[in-house]
């Protein structure tokens, strides 16, 4: 049977990322994401799309949605080269949940949840590694040396979309627009939803069982 196709949902800080790393390694799936991908490349010129901005780094940096074109041409291209996968991150409002349906199907849609109160915590203590990419947090999750990683010793850094004002941003945008889109999945045959306050190994658990039972 052809690999799994699963779209991981929720608002931002819920755990997408984390949980997405463990699906691609436990179900031997490629892990499809749009904020990397466009972390990778904040500065491409994207003026001939015309869009209000040149680059994505403007709409990234205040926590406003990337143009549809530019996000949609970068899905498109994964998931081309990819037989099972992840995808996190998109699809962010209702035209690129139609732009995925054109795309291709999906066996699993899982949805994380998770109060914006504890969102608010999670994202403005939230330190990441430059170098591997792994996820600390001030408070929840220190690591053993101050502004070190644990798992390969690069240095910890605040993403520039983690303070208050973008944050507060990024949860708007996403009630506004994201929102709606998790609705419309609602009644899809693999559409799951997990509780994403609990610890993320007991996520994990859920998710693991959840992707099983679809394979
Ligand atoms: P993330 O790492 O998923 O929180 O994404 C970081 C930022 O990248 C978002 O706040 C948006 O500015 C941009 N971005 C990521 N995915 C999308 C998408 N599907 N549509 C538009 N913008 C996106």
């Amino acid at each position: 049977m052809t690999a799994v196709h699963v779209l991981i949902l929720g608002p931002p800080g819920a755990g997408k990322g984390t949980q997405s790393s463990r699906i691609a390694e436990r179900f031997d799936v490629e892990h499809v994401t749009t904020g990397d991908a466009l972390r990778g490349n904040k500065d491409m010129d994207i003026s001939d799309m015309d869009t209000e901005y040149d680059t994505p780094r403007e709409y990234m940096e205040a926590g406003d949605l990337v143009p549809d074109a530019v996000v949609n041409a970068i899905v498109e291209e994964a998931l081309q080269s990819a037989d099972g996968y992840v995808l996190d991150g998109y699809p962010r409002n209702m035209e690129q949940a139609d732009e995925l349906t054109d795309m291709t199907d999906l066996d699993v849609i899982l949805s994380l949840s998770v109060s914006r109160d504890e969102l608010v915590d999670r994202l403005t203590g939230r330190r990441v590694c430059d170098d591997c990419g792994t996820n600390f947090h001030v408070e929840f999750d220190q690591p053993e040396d101050d502004g070190i990683c644990d798992d390969c010793g690069g240095e910890l850094i605040q993403r520039e979309d983690d303070n208050e004002a973008s944050v507060n941003n990024r949860l708007d945008v996403f009630d506004d627009n994201t929102a709606p889109v998790i609705d419309q999945y609602r009644d899809d045959e693999g559409f799951v939803e997990v509780d994403g306050e609990q610890t993320p190994d007991e996520v994990w658990a859920d998710i693991e069982a959840a992707v099983e039972n679809r394979t």
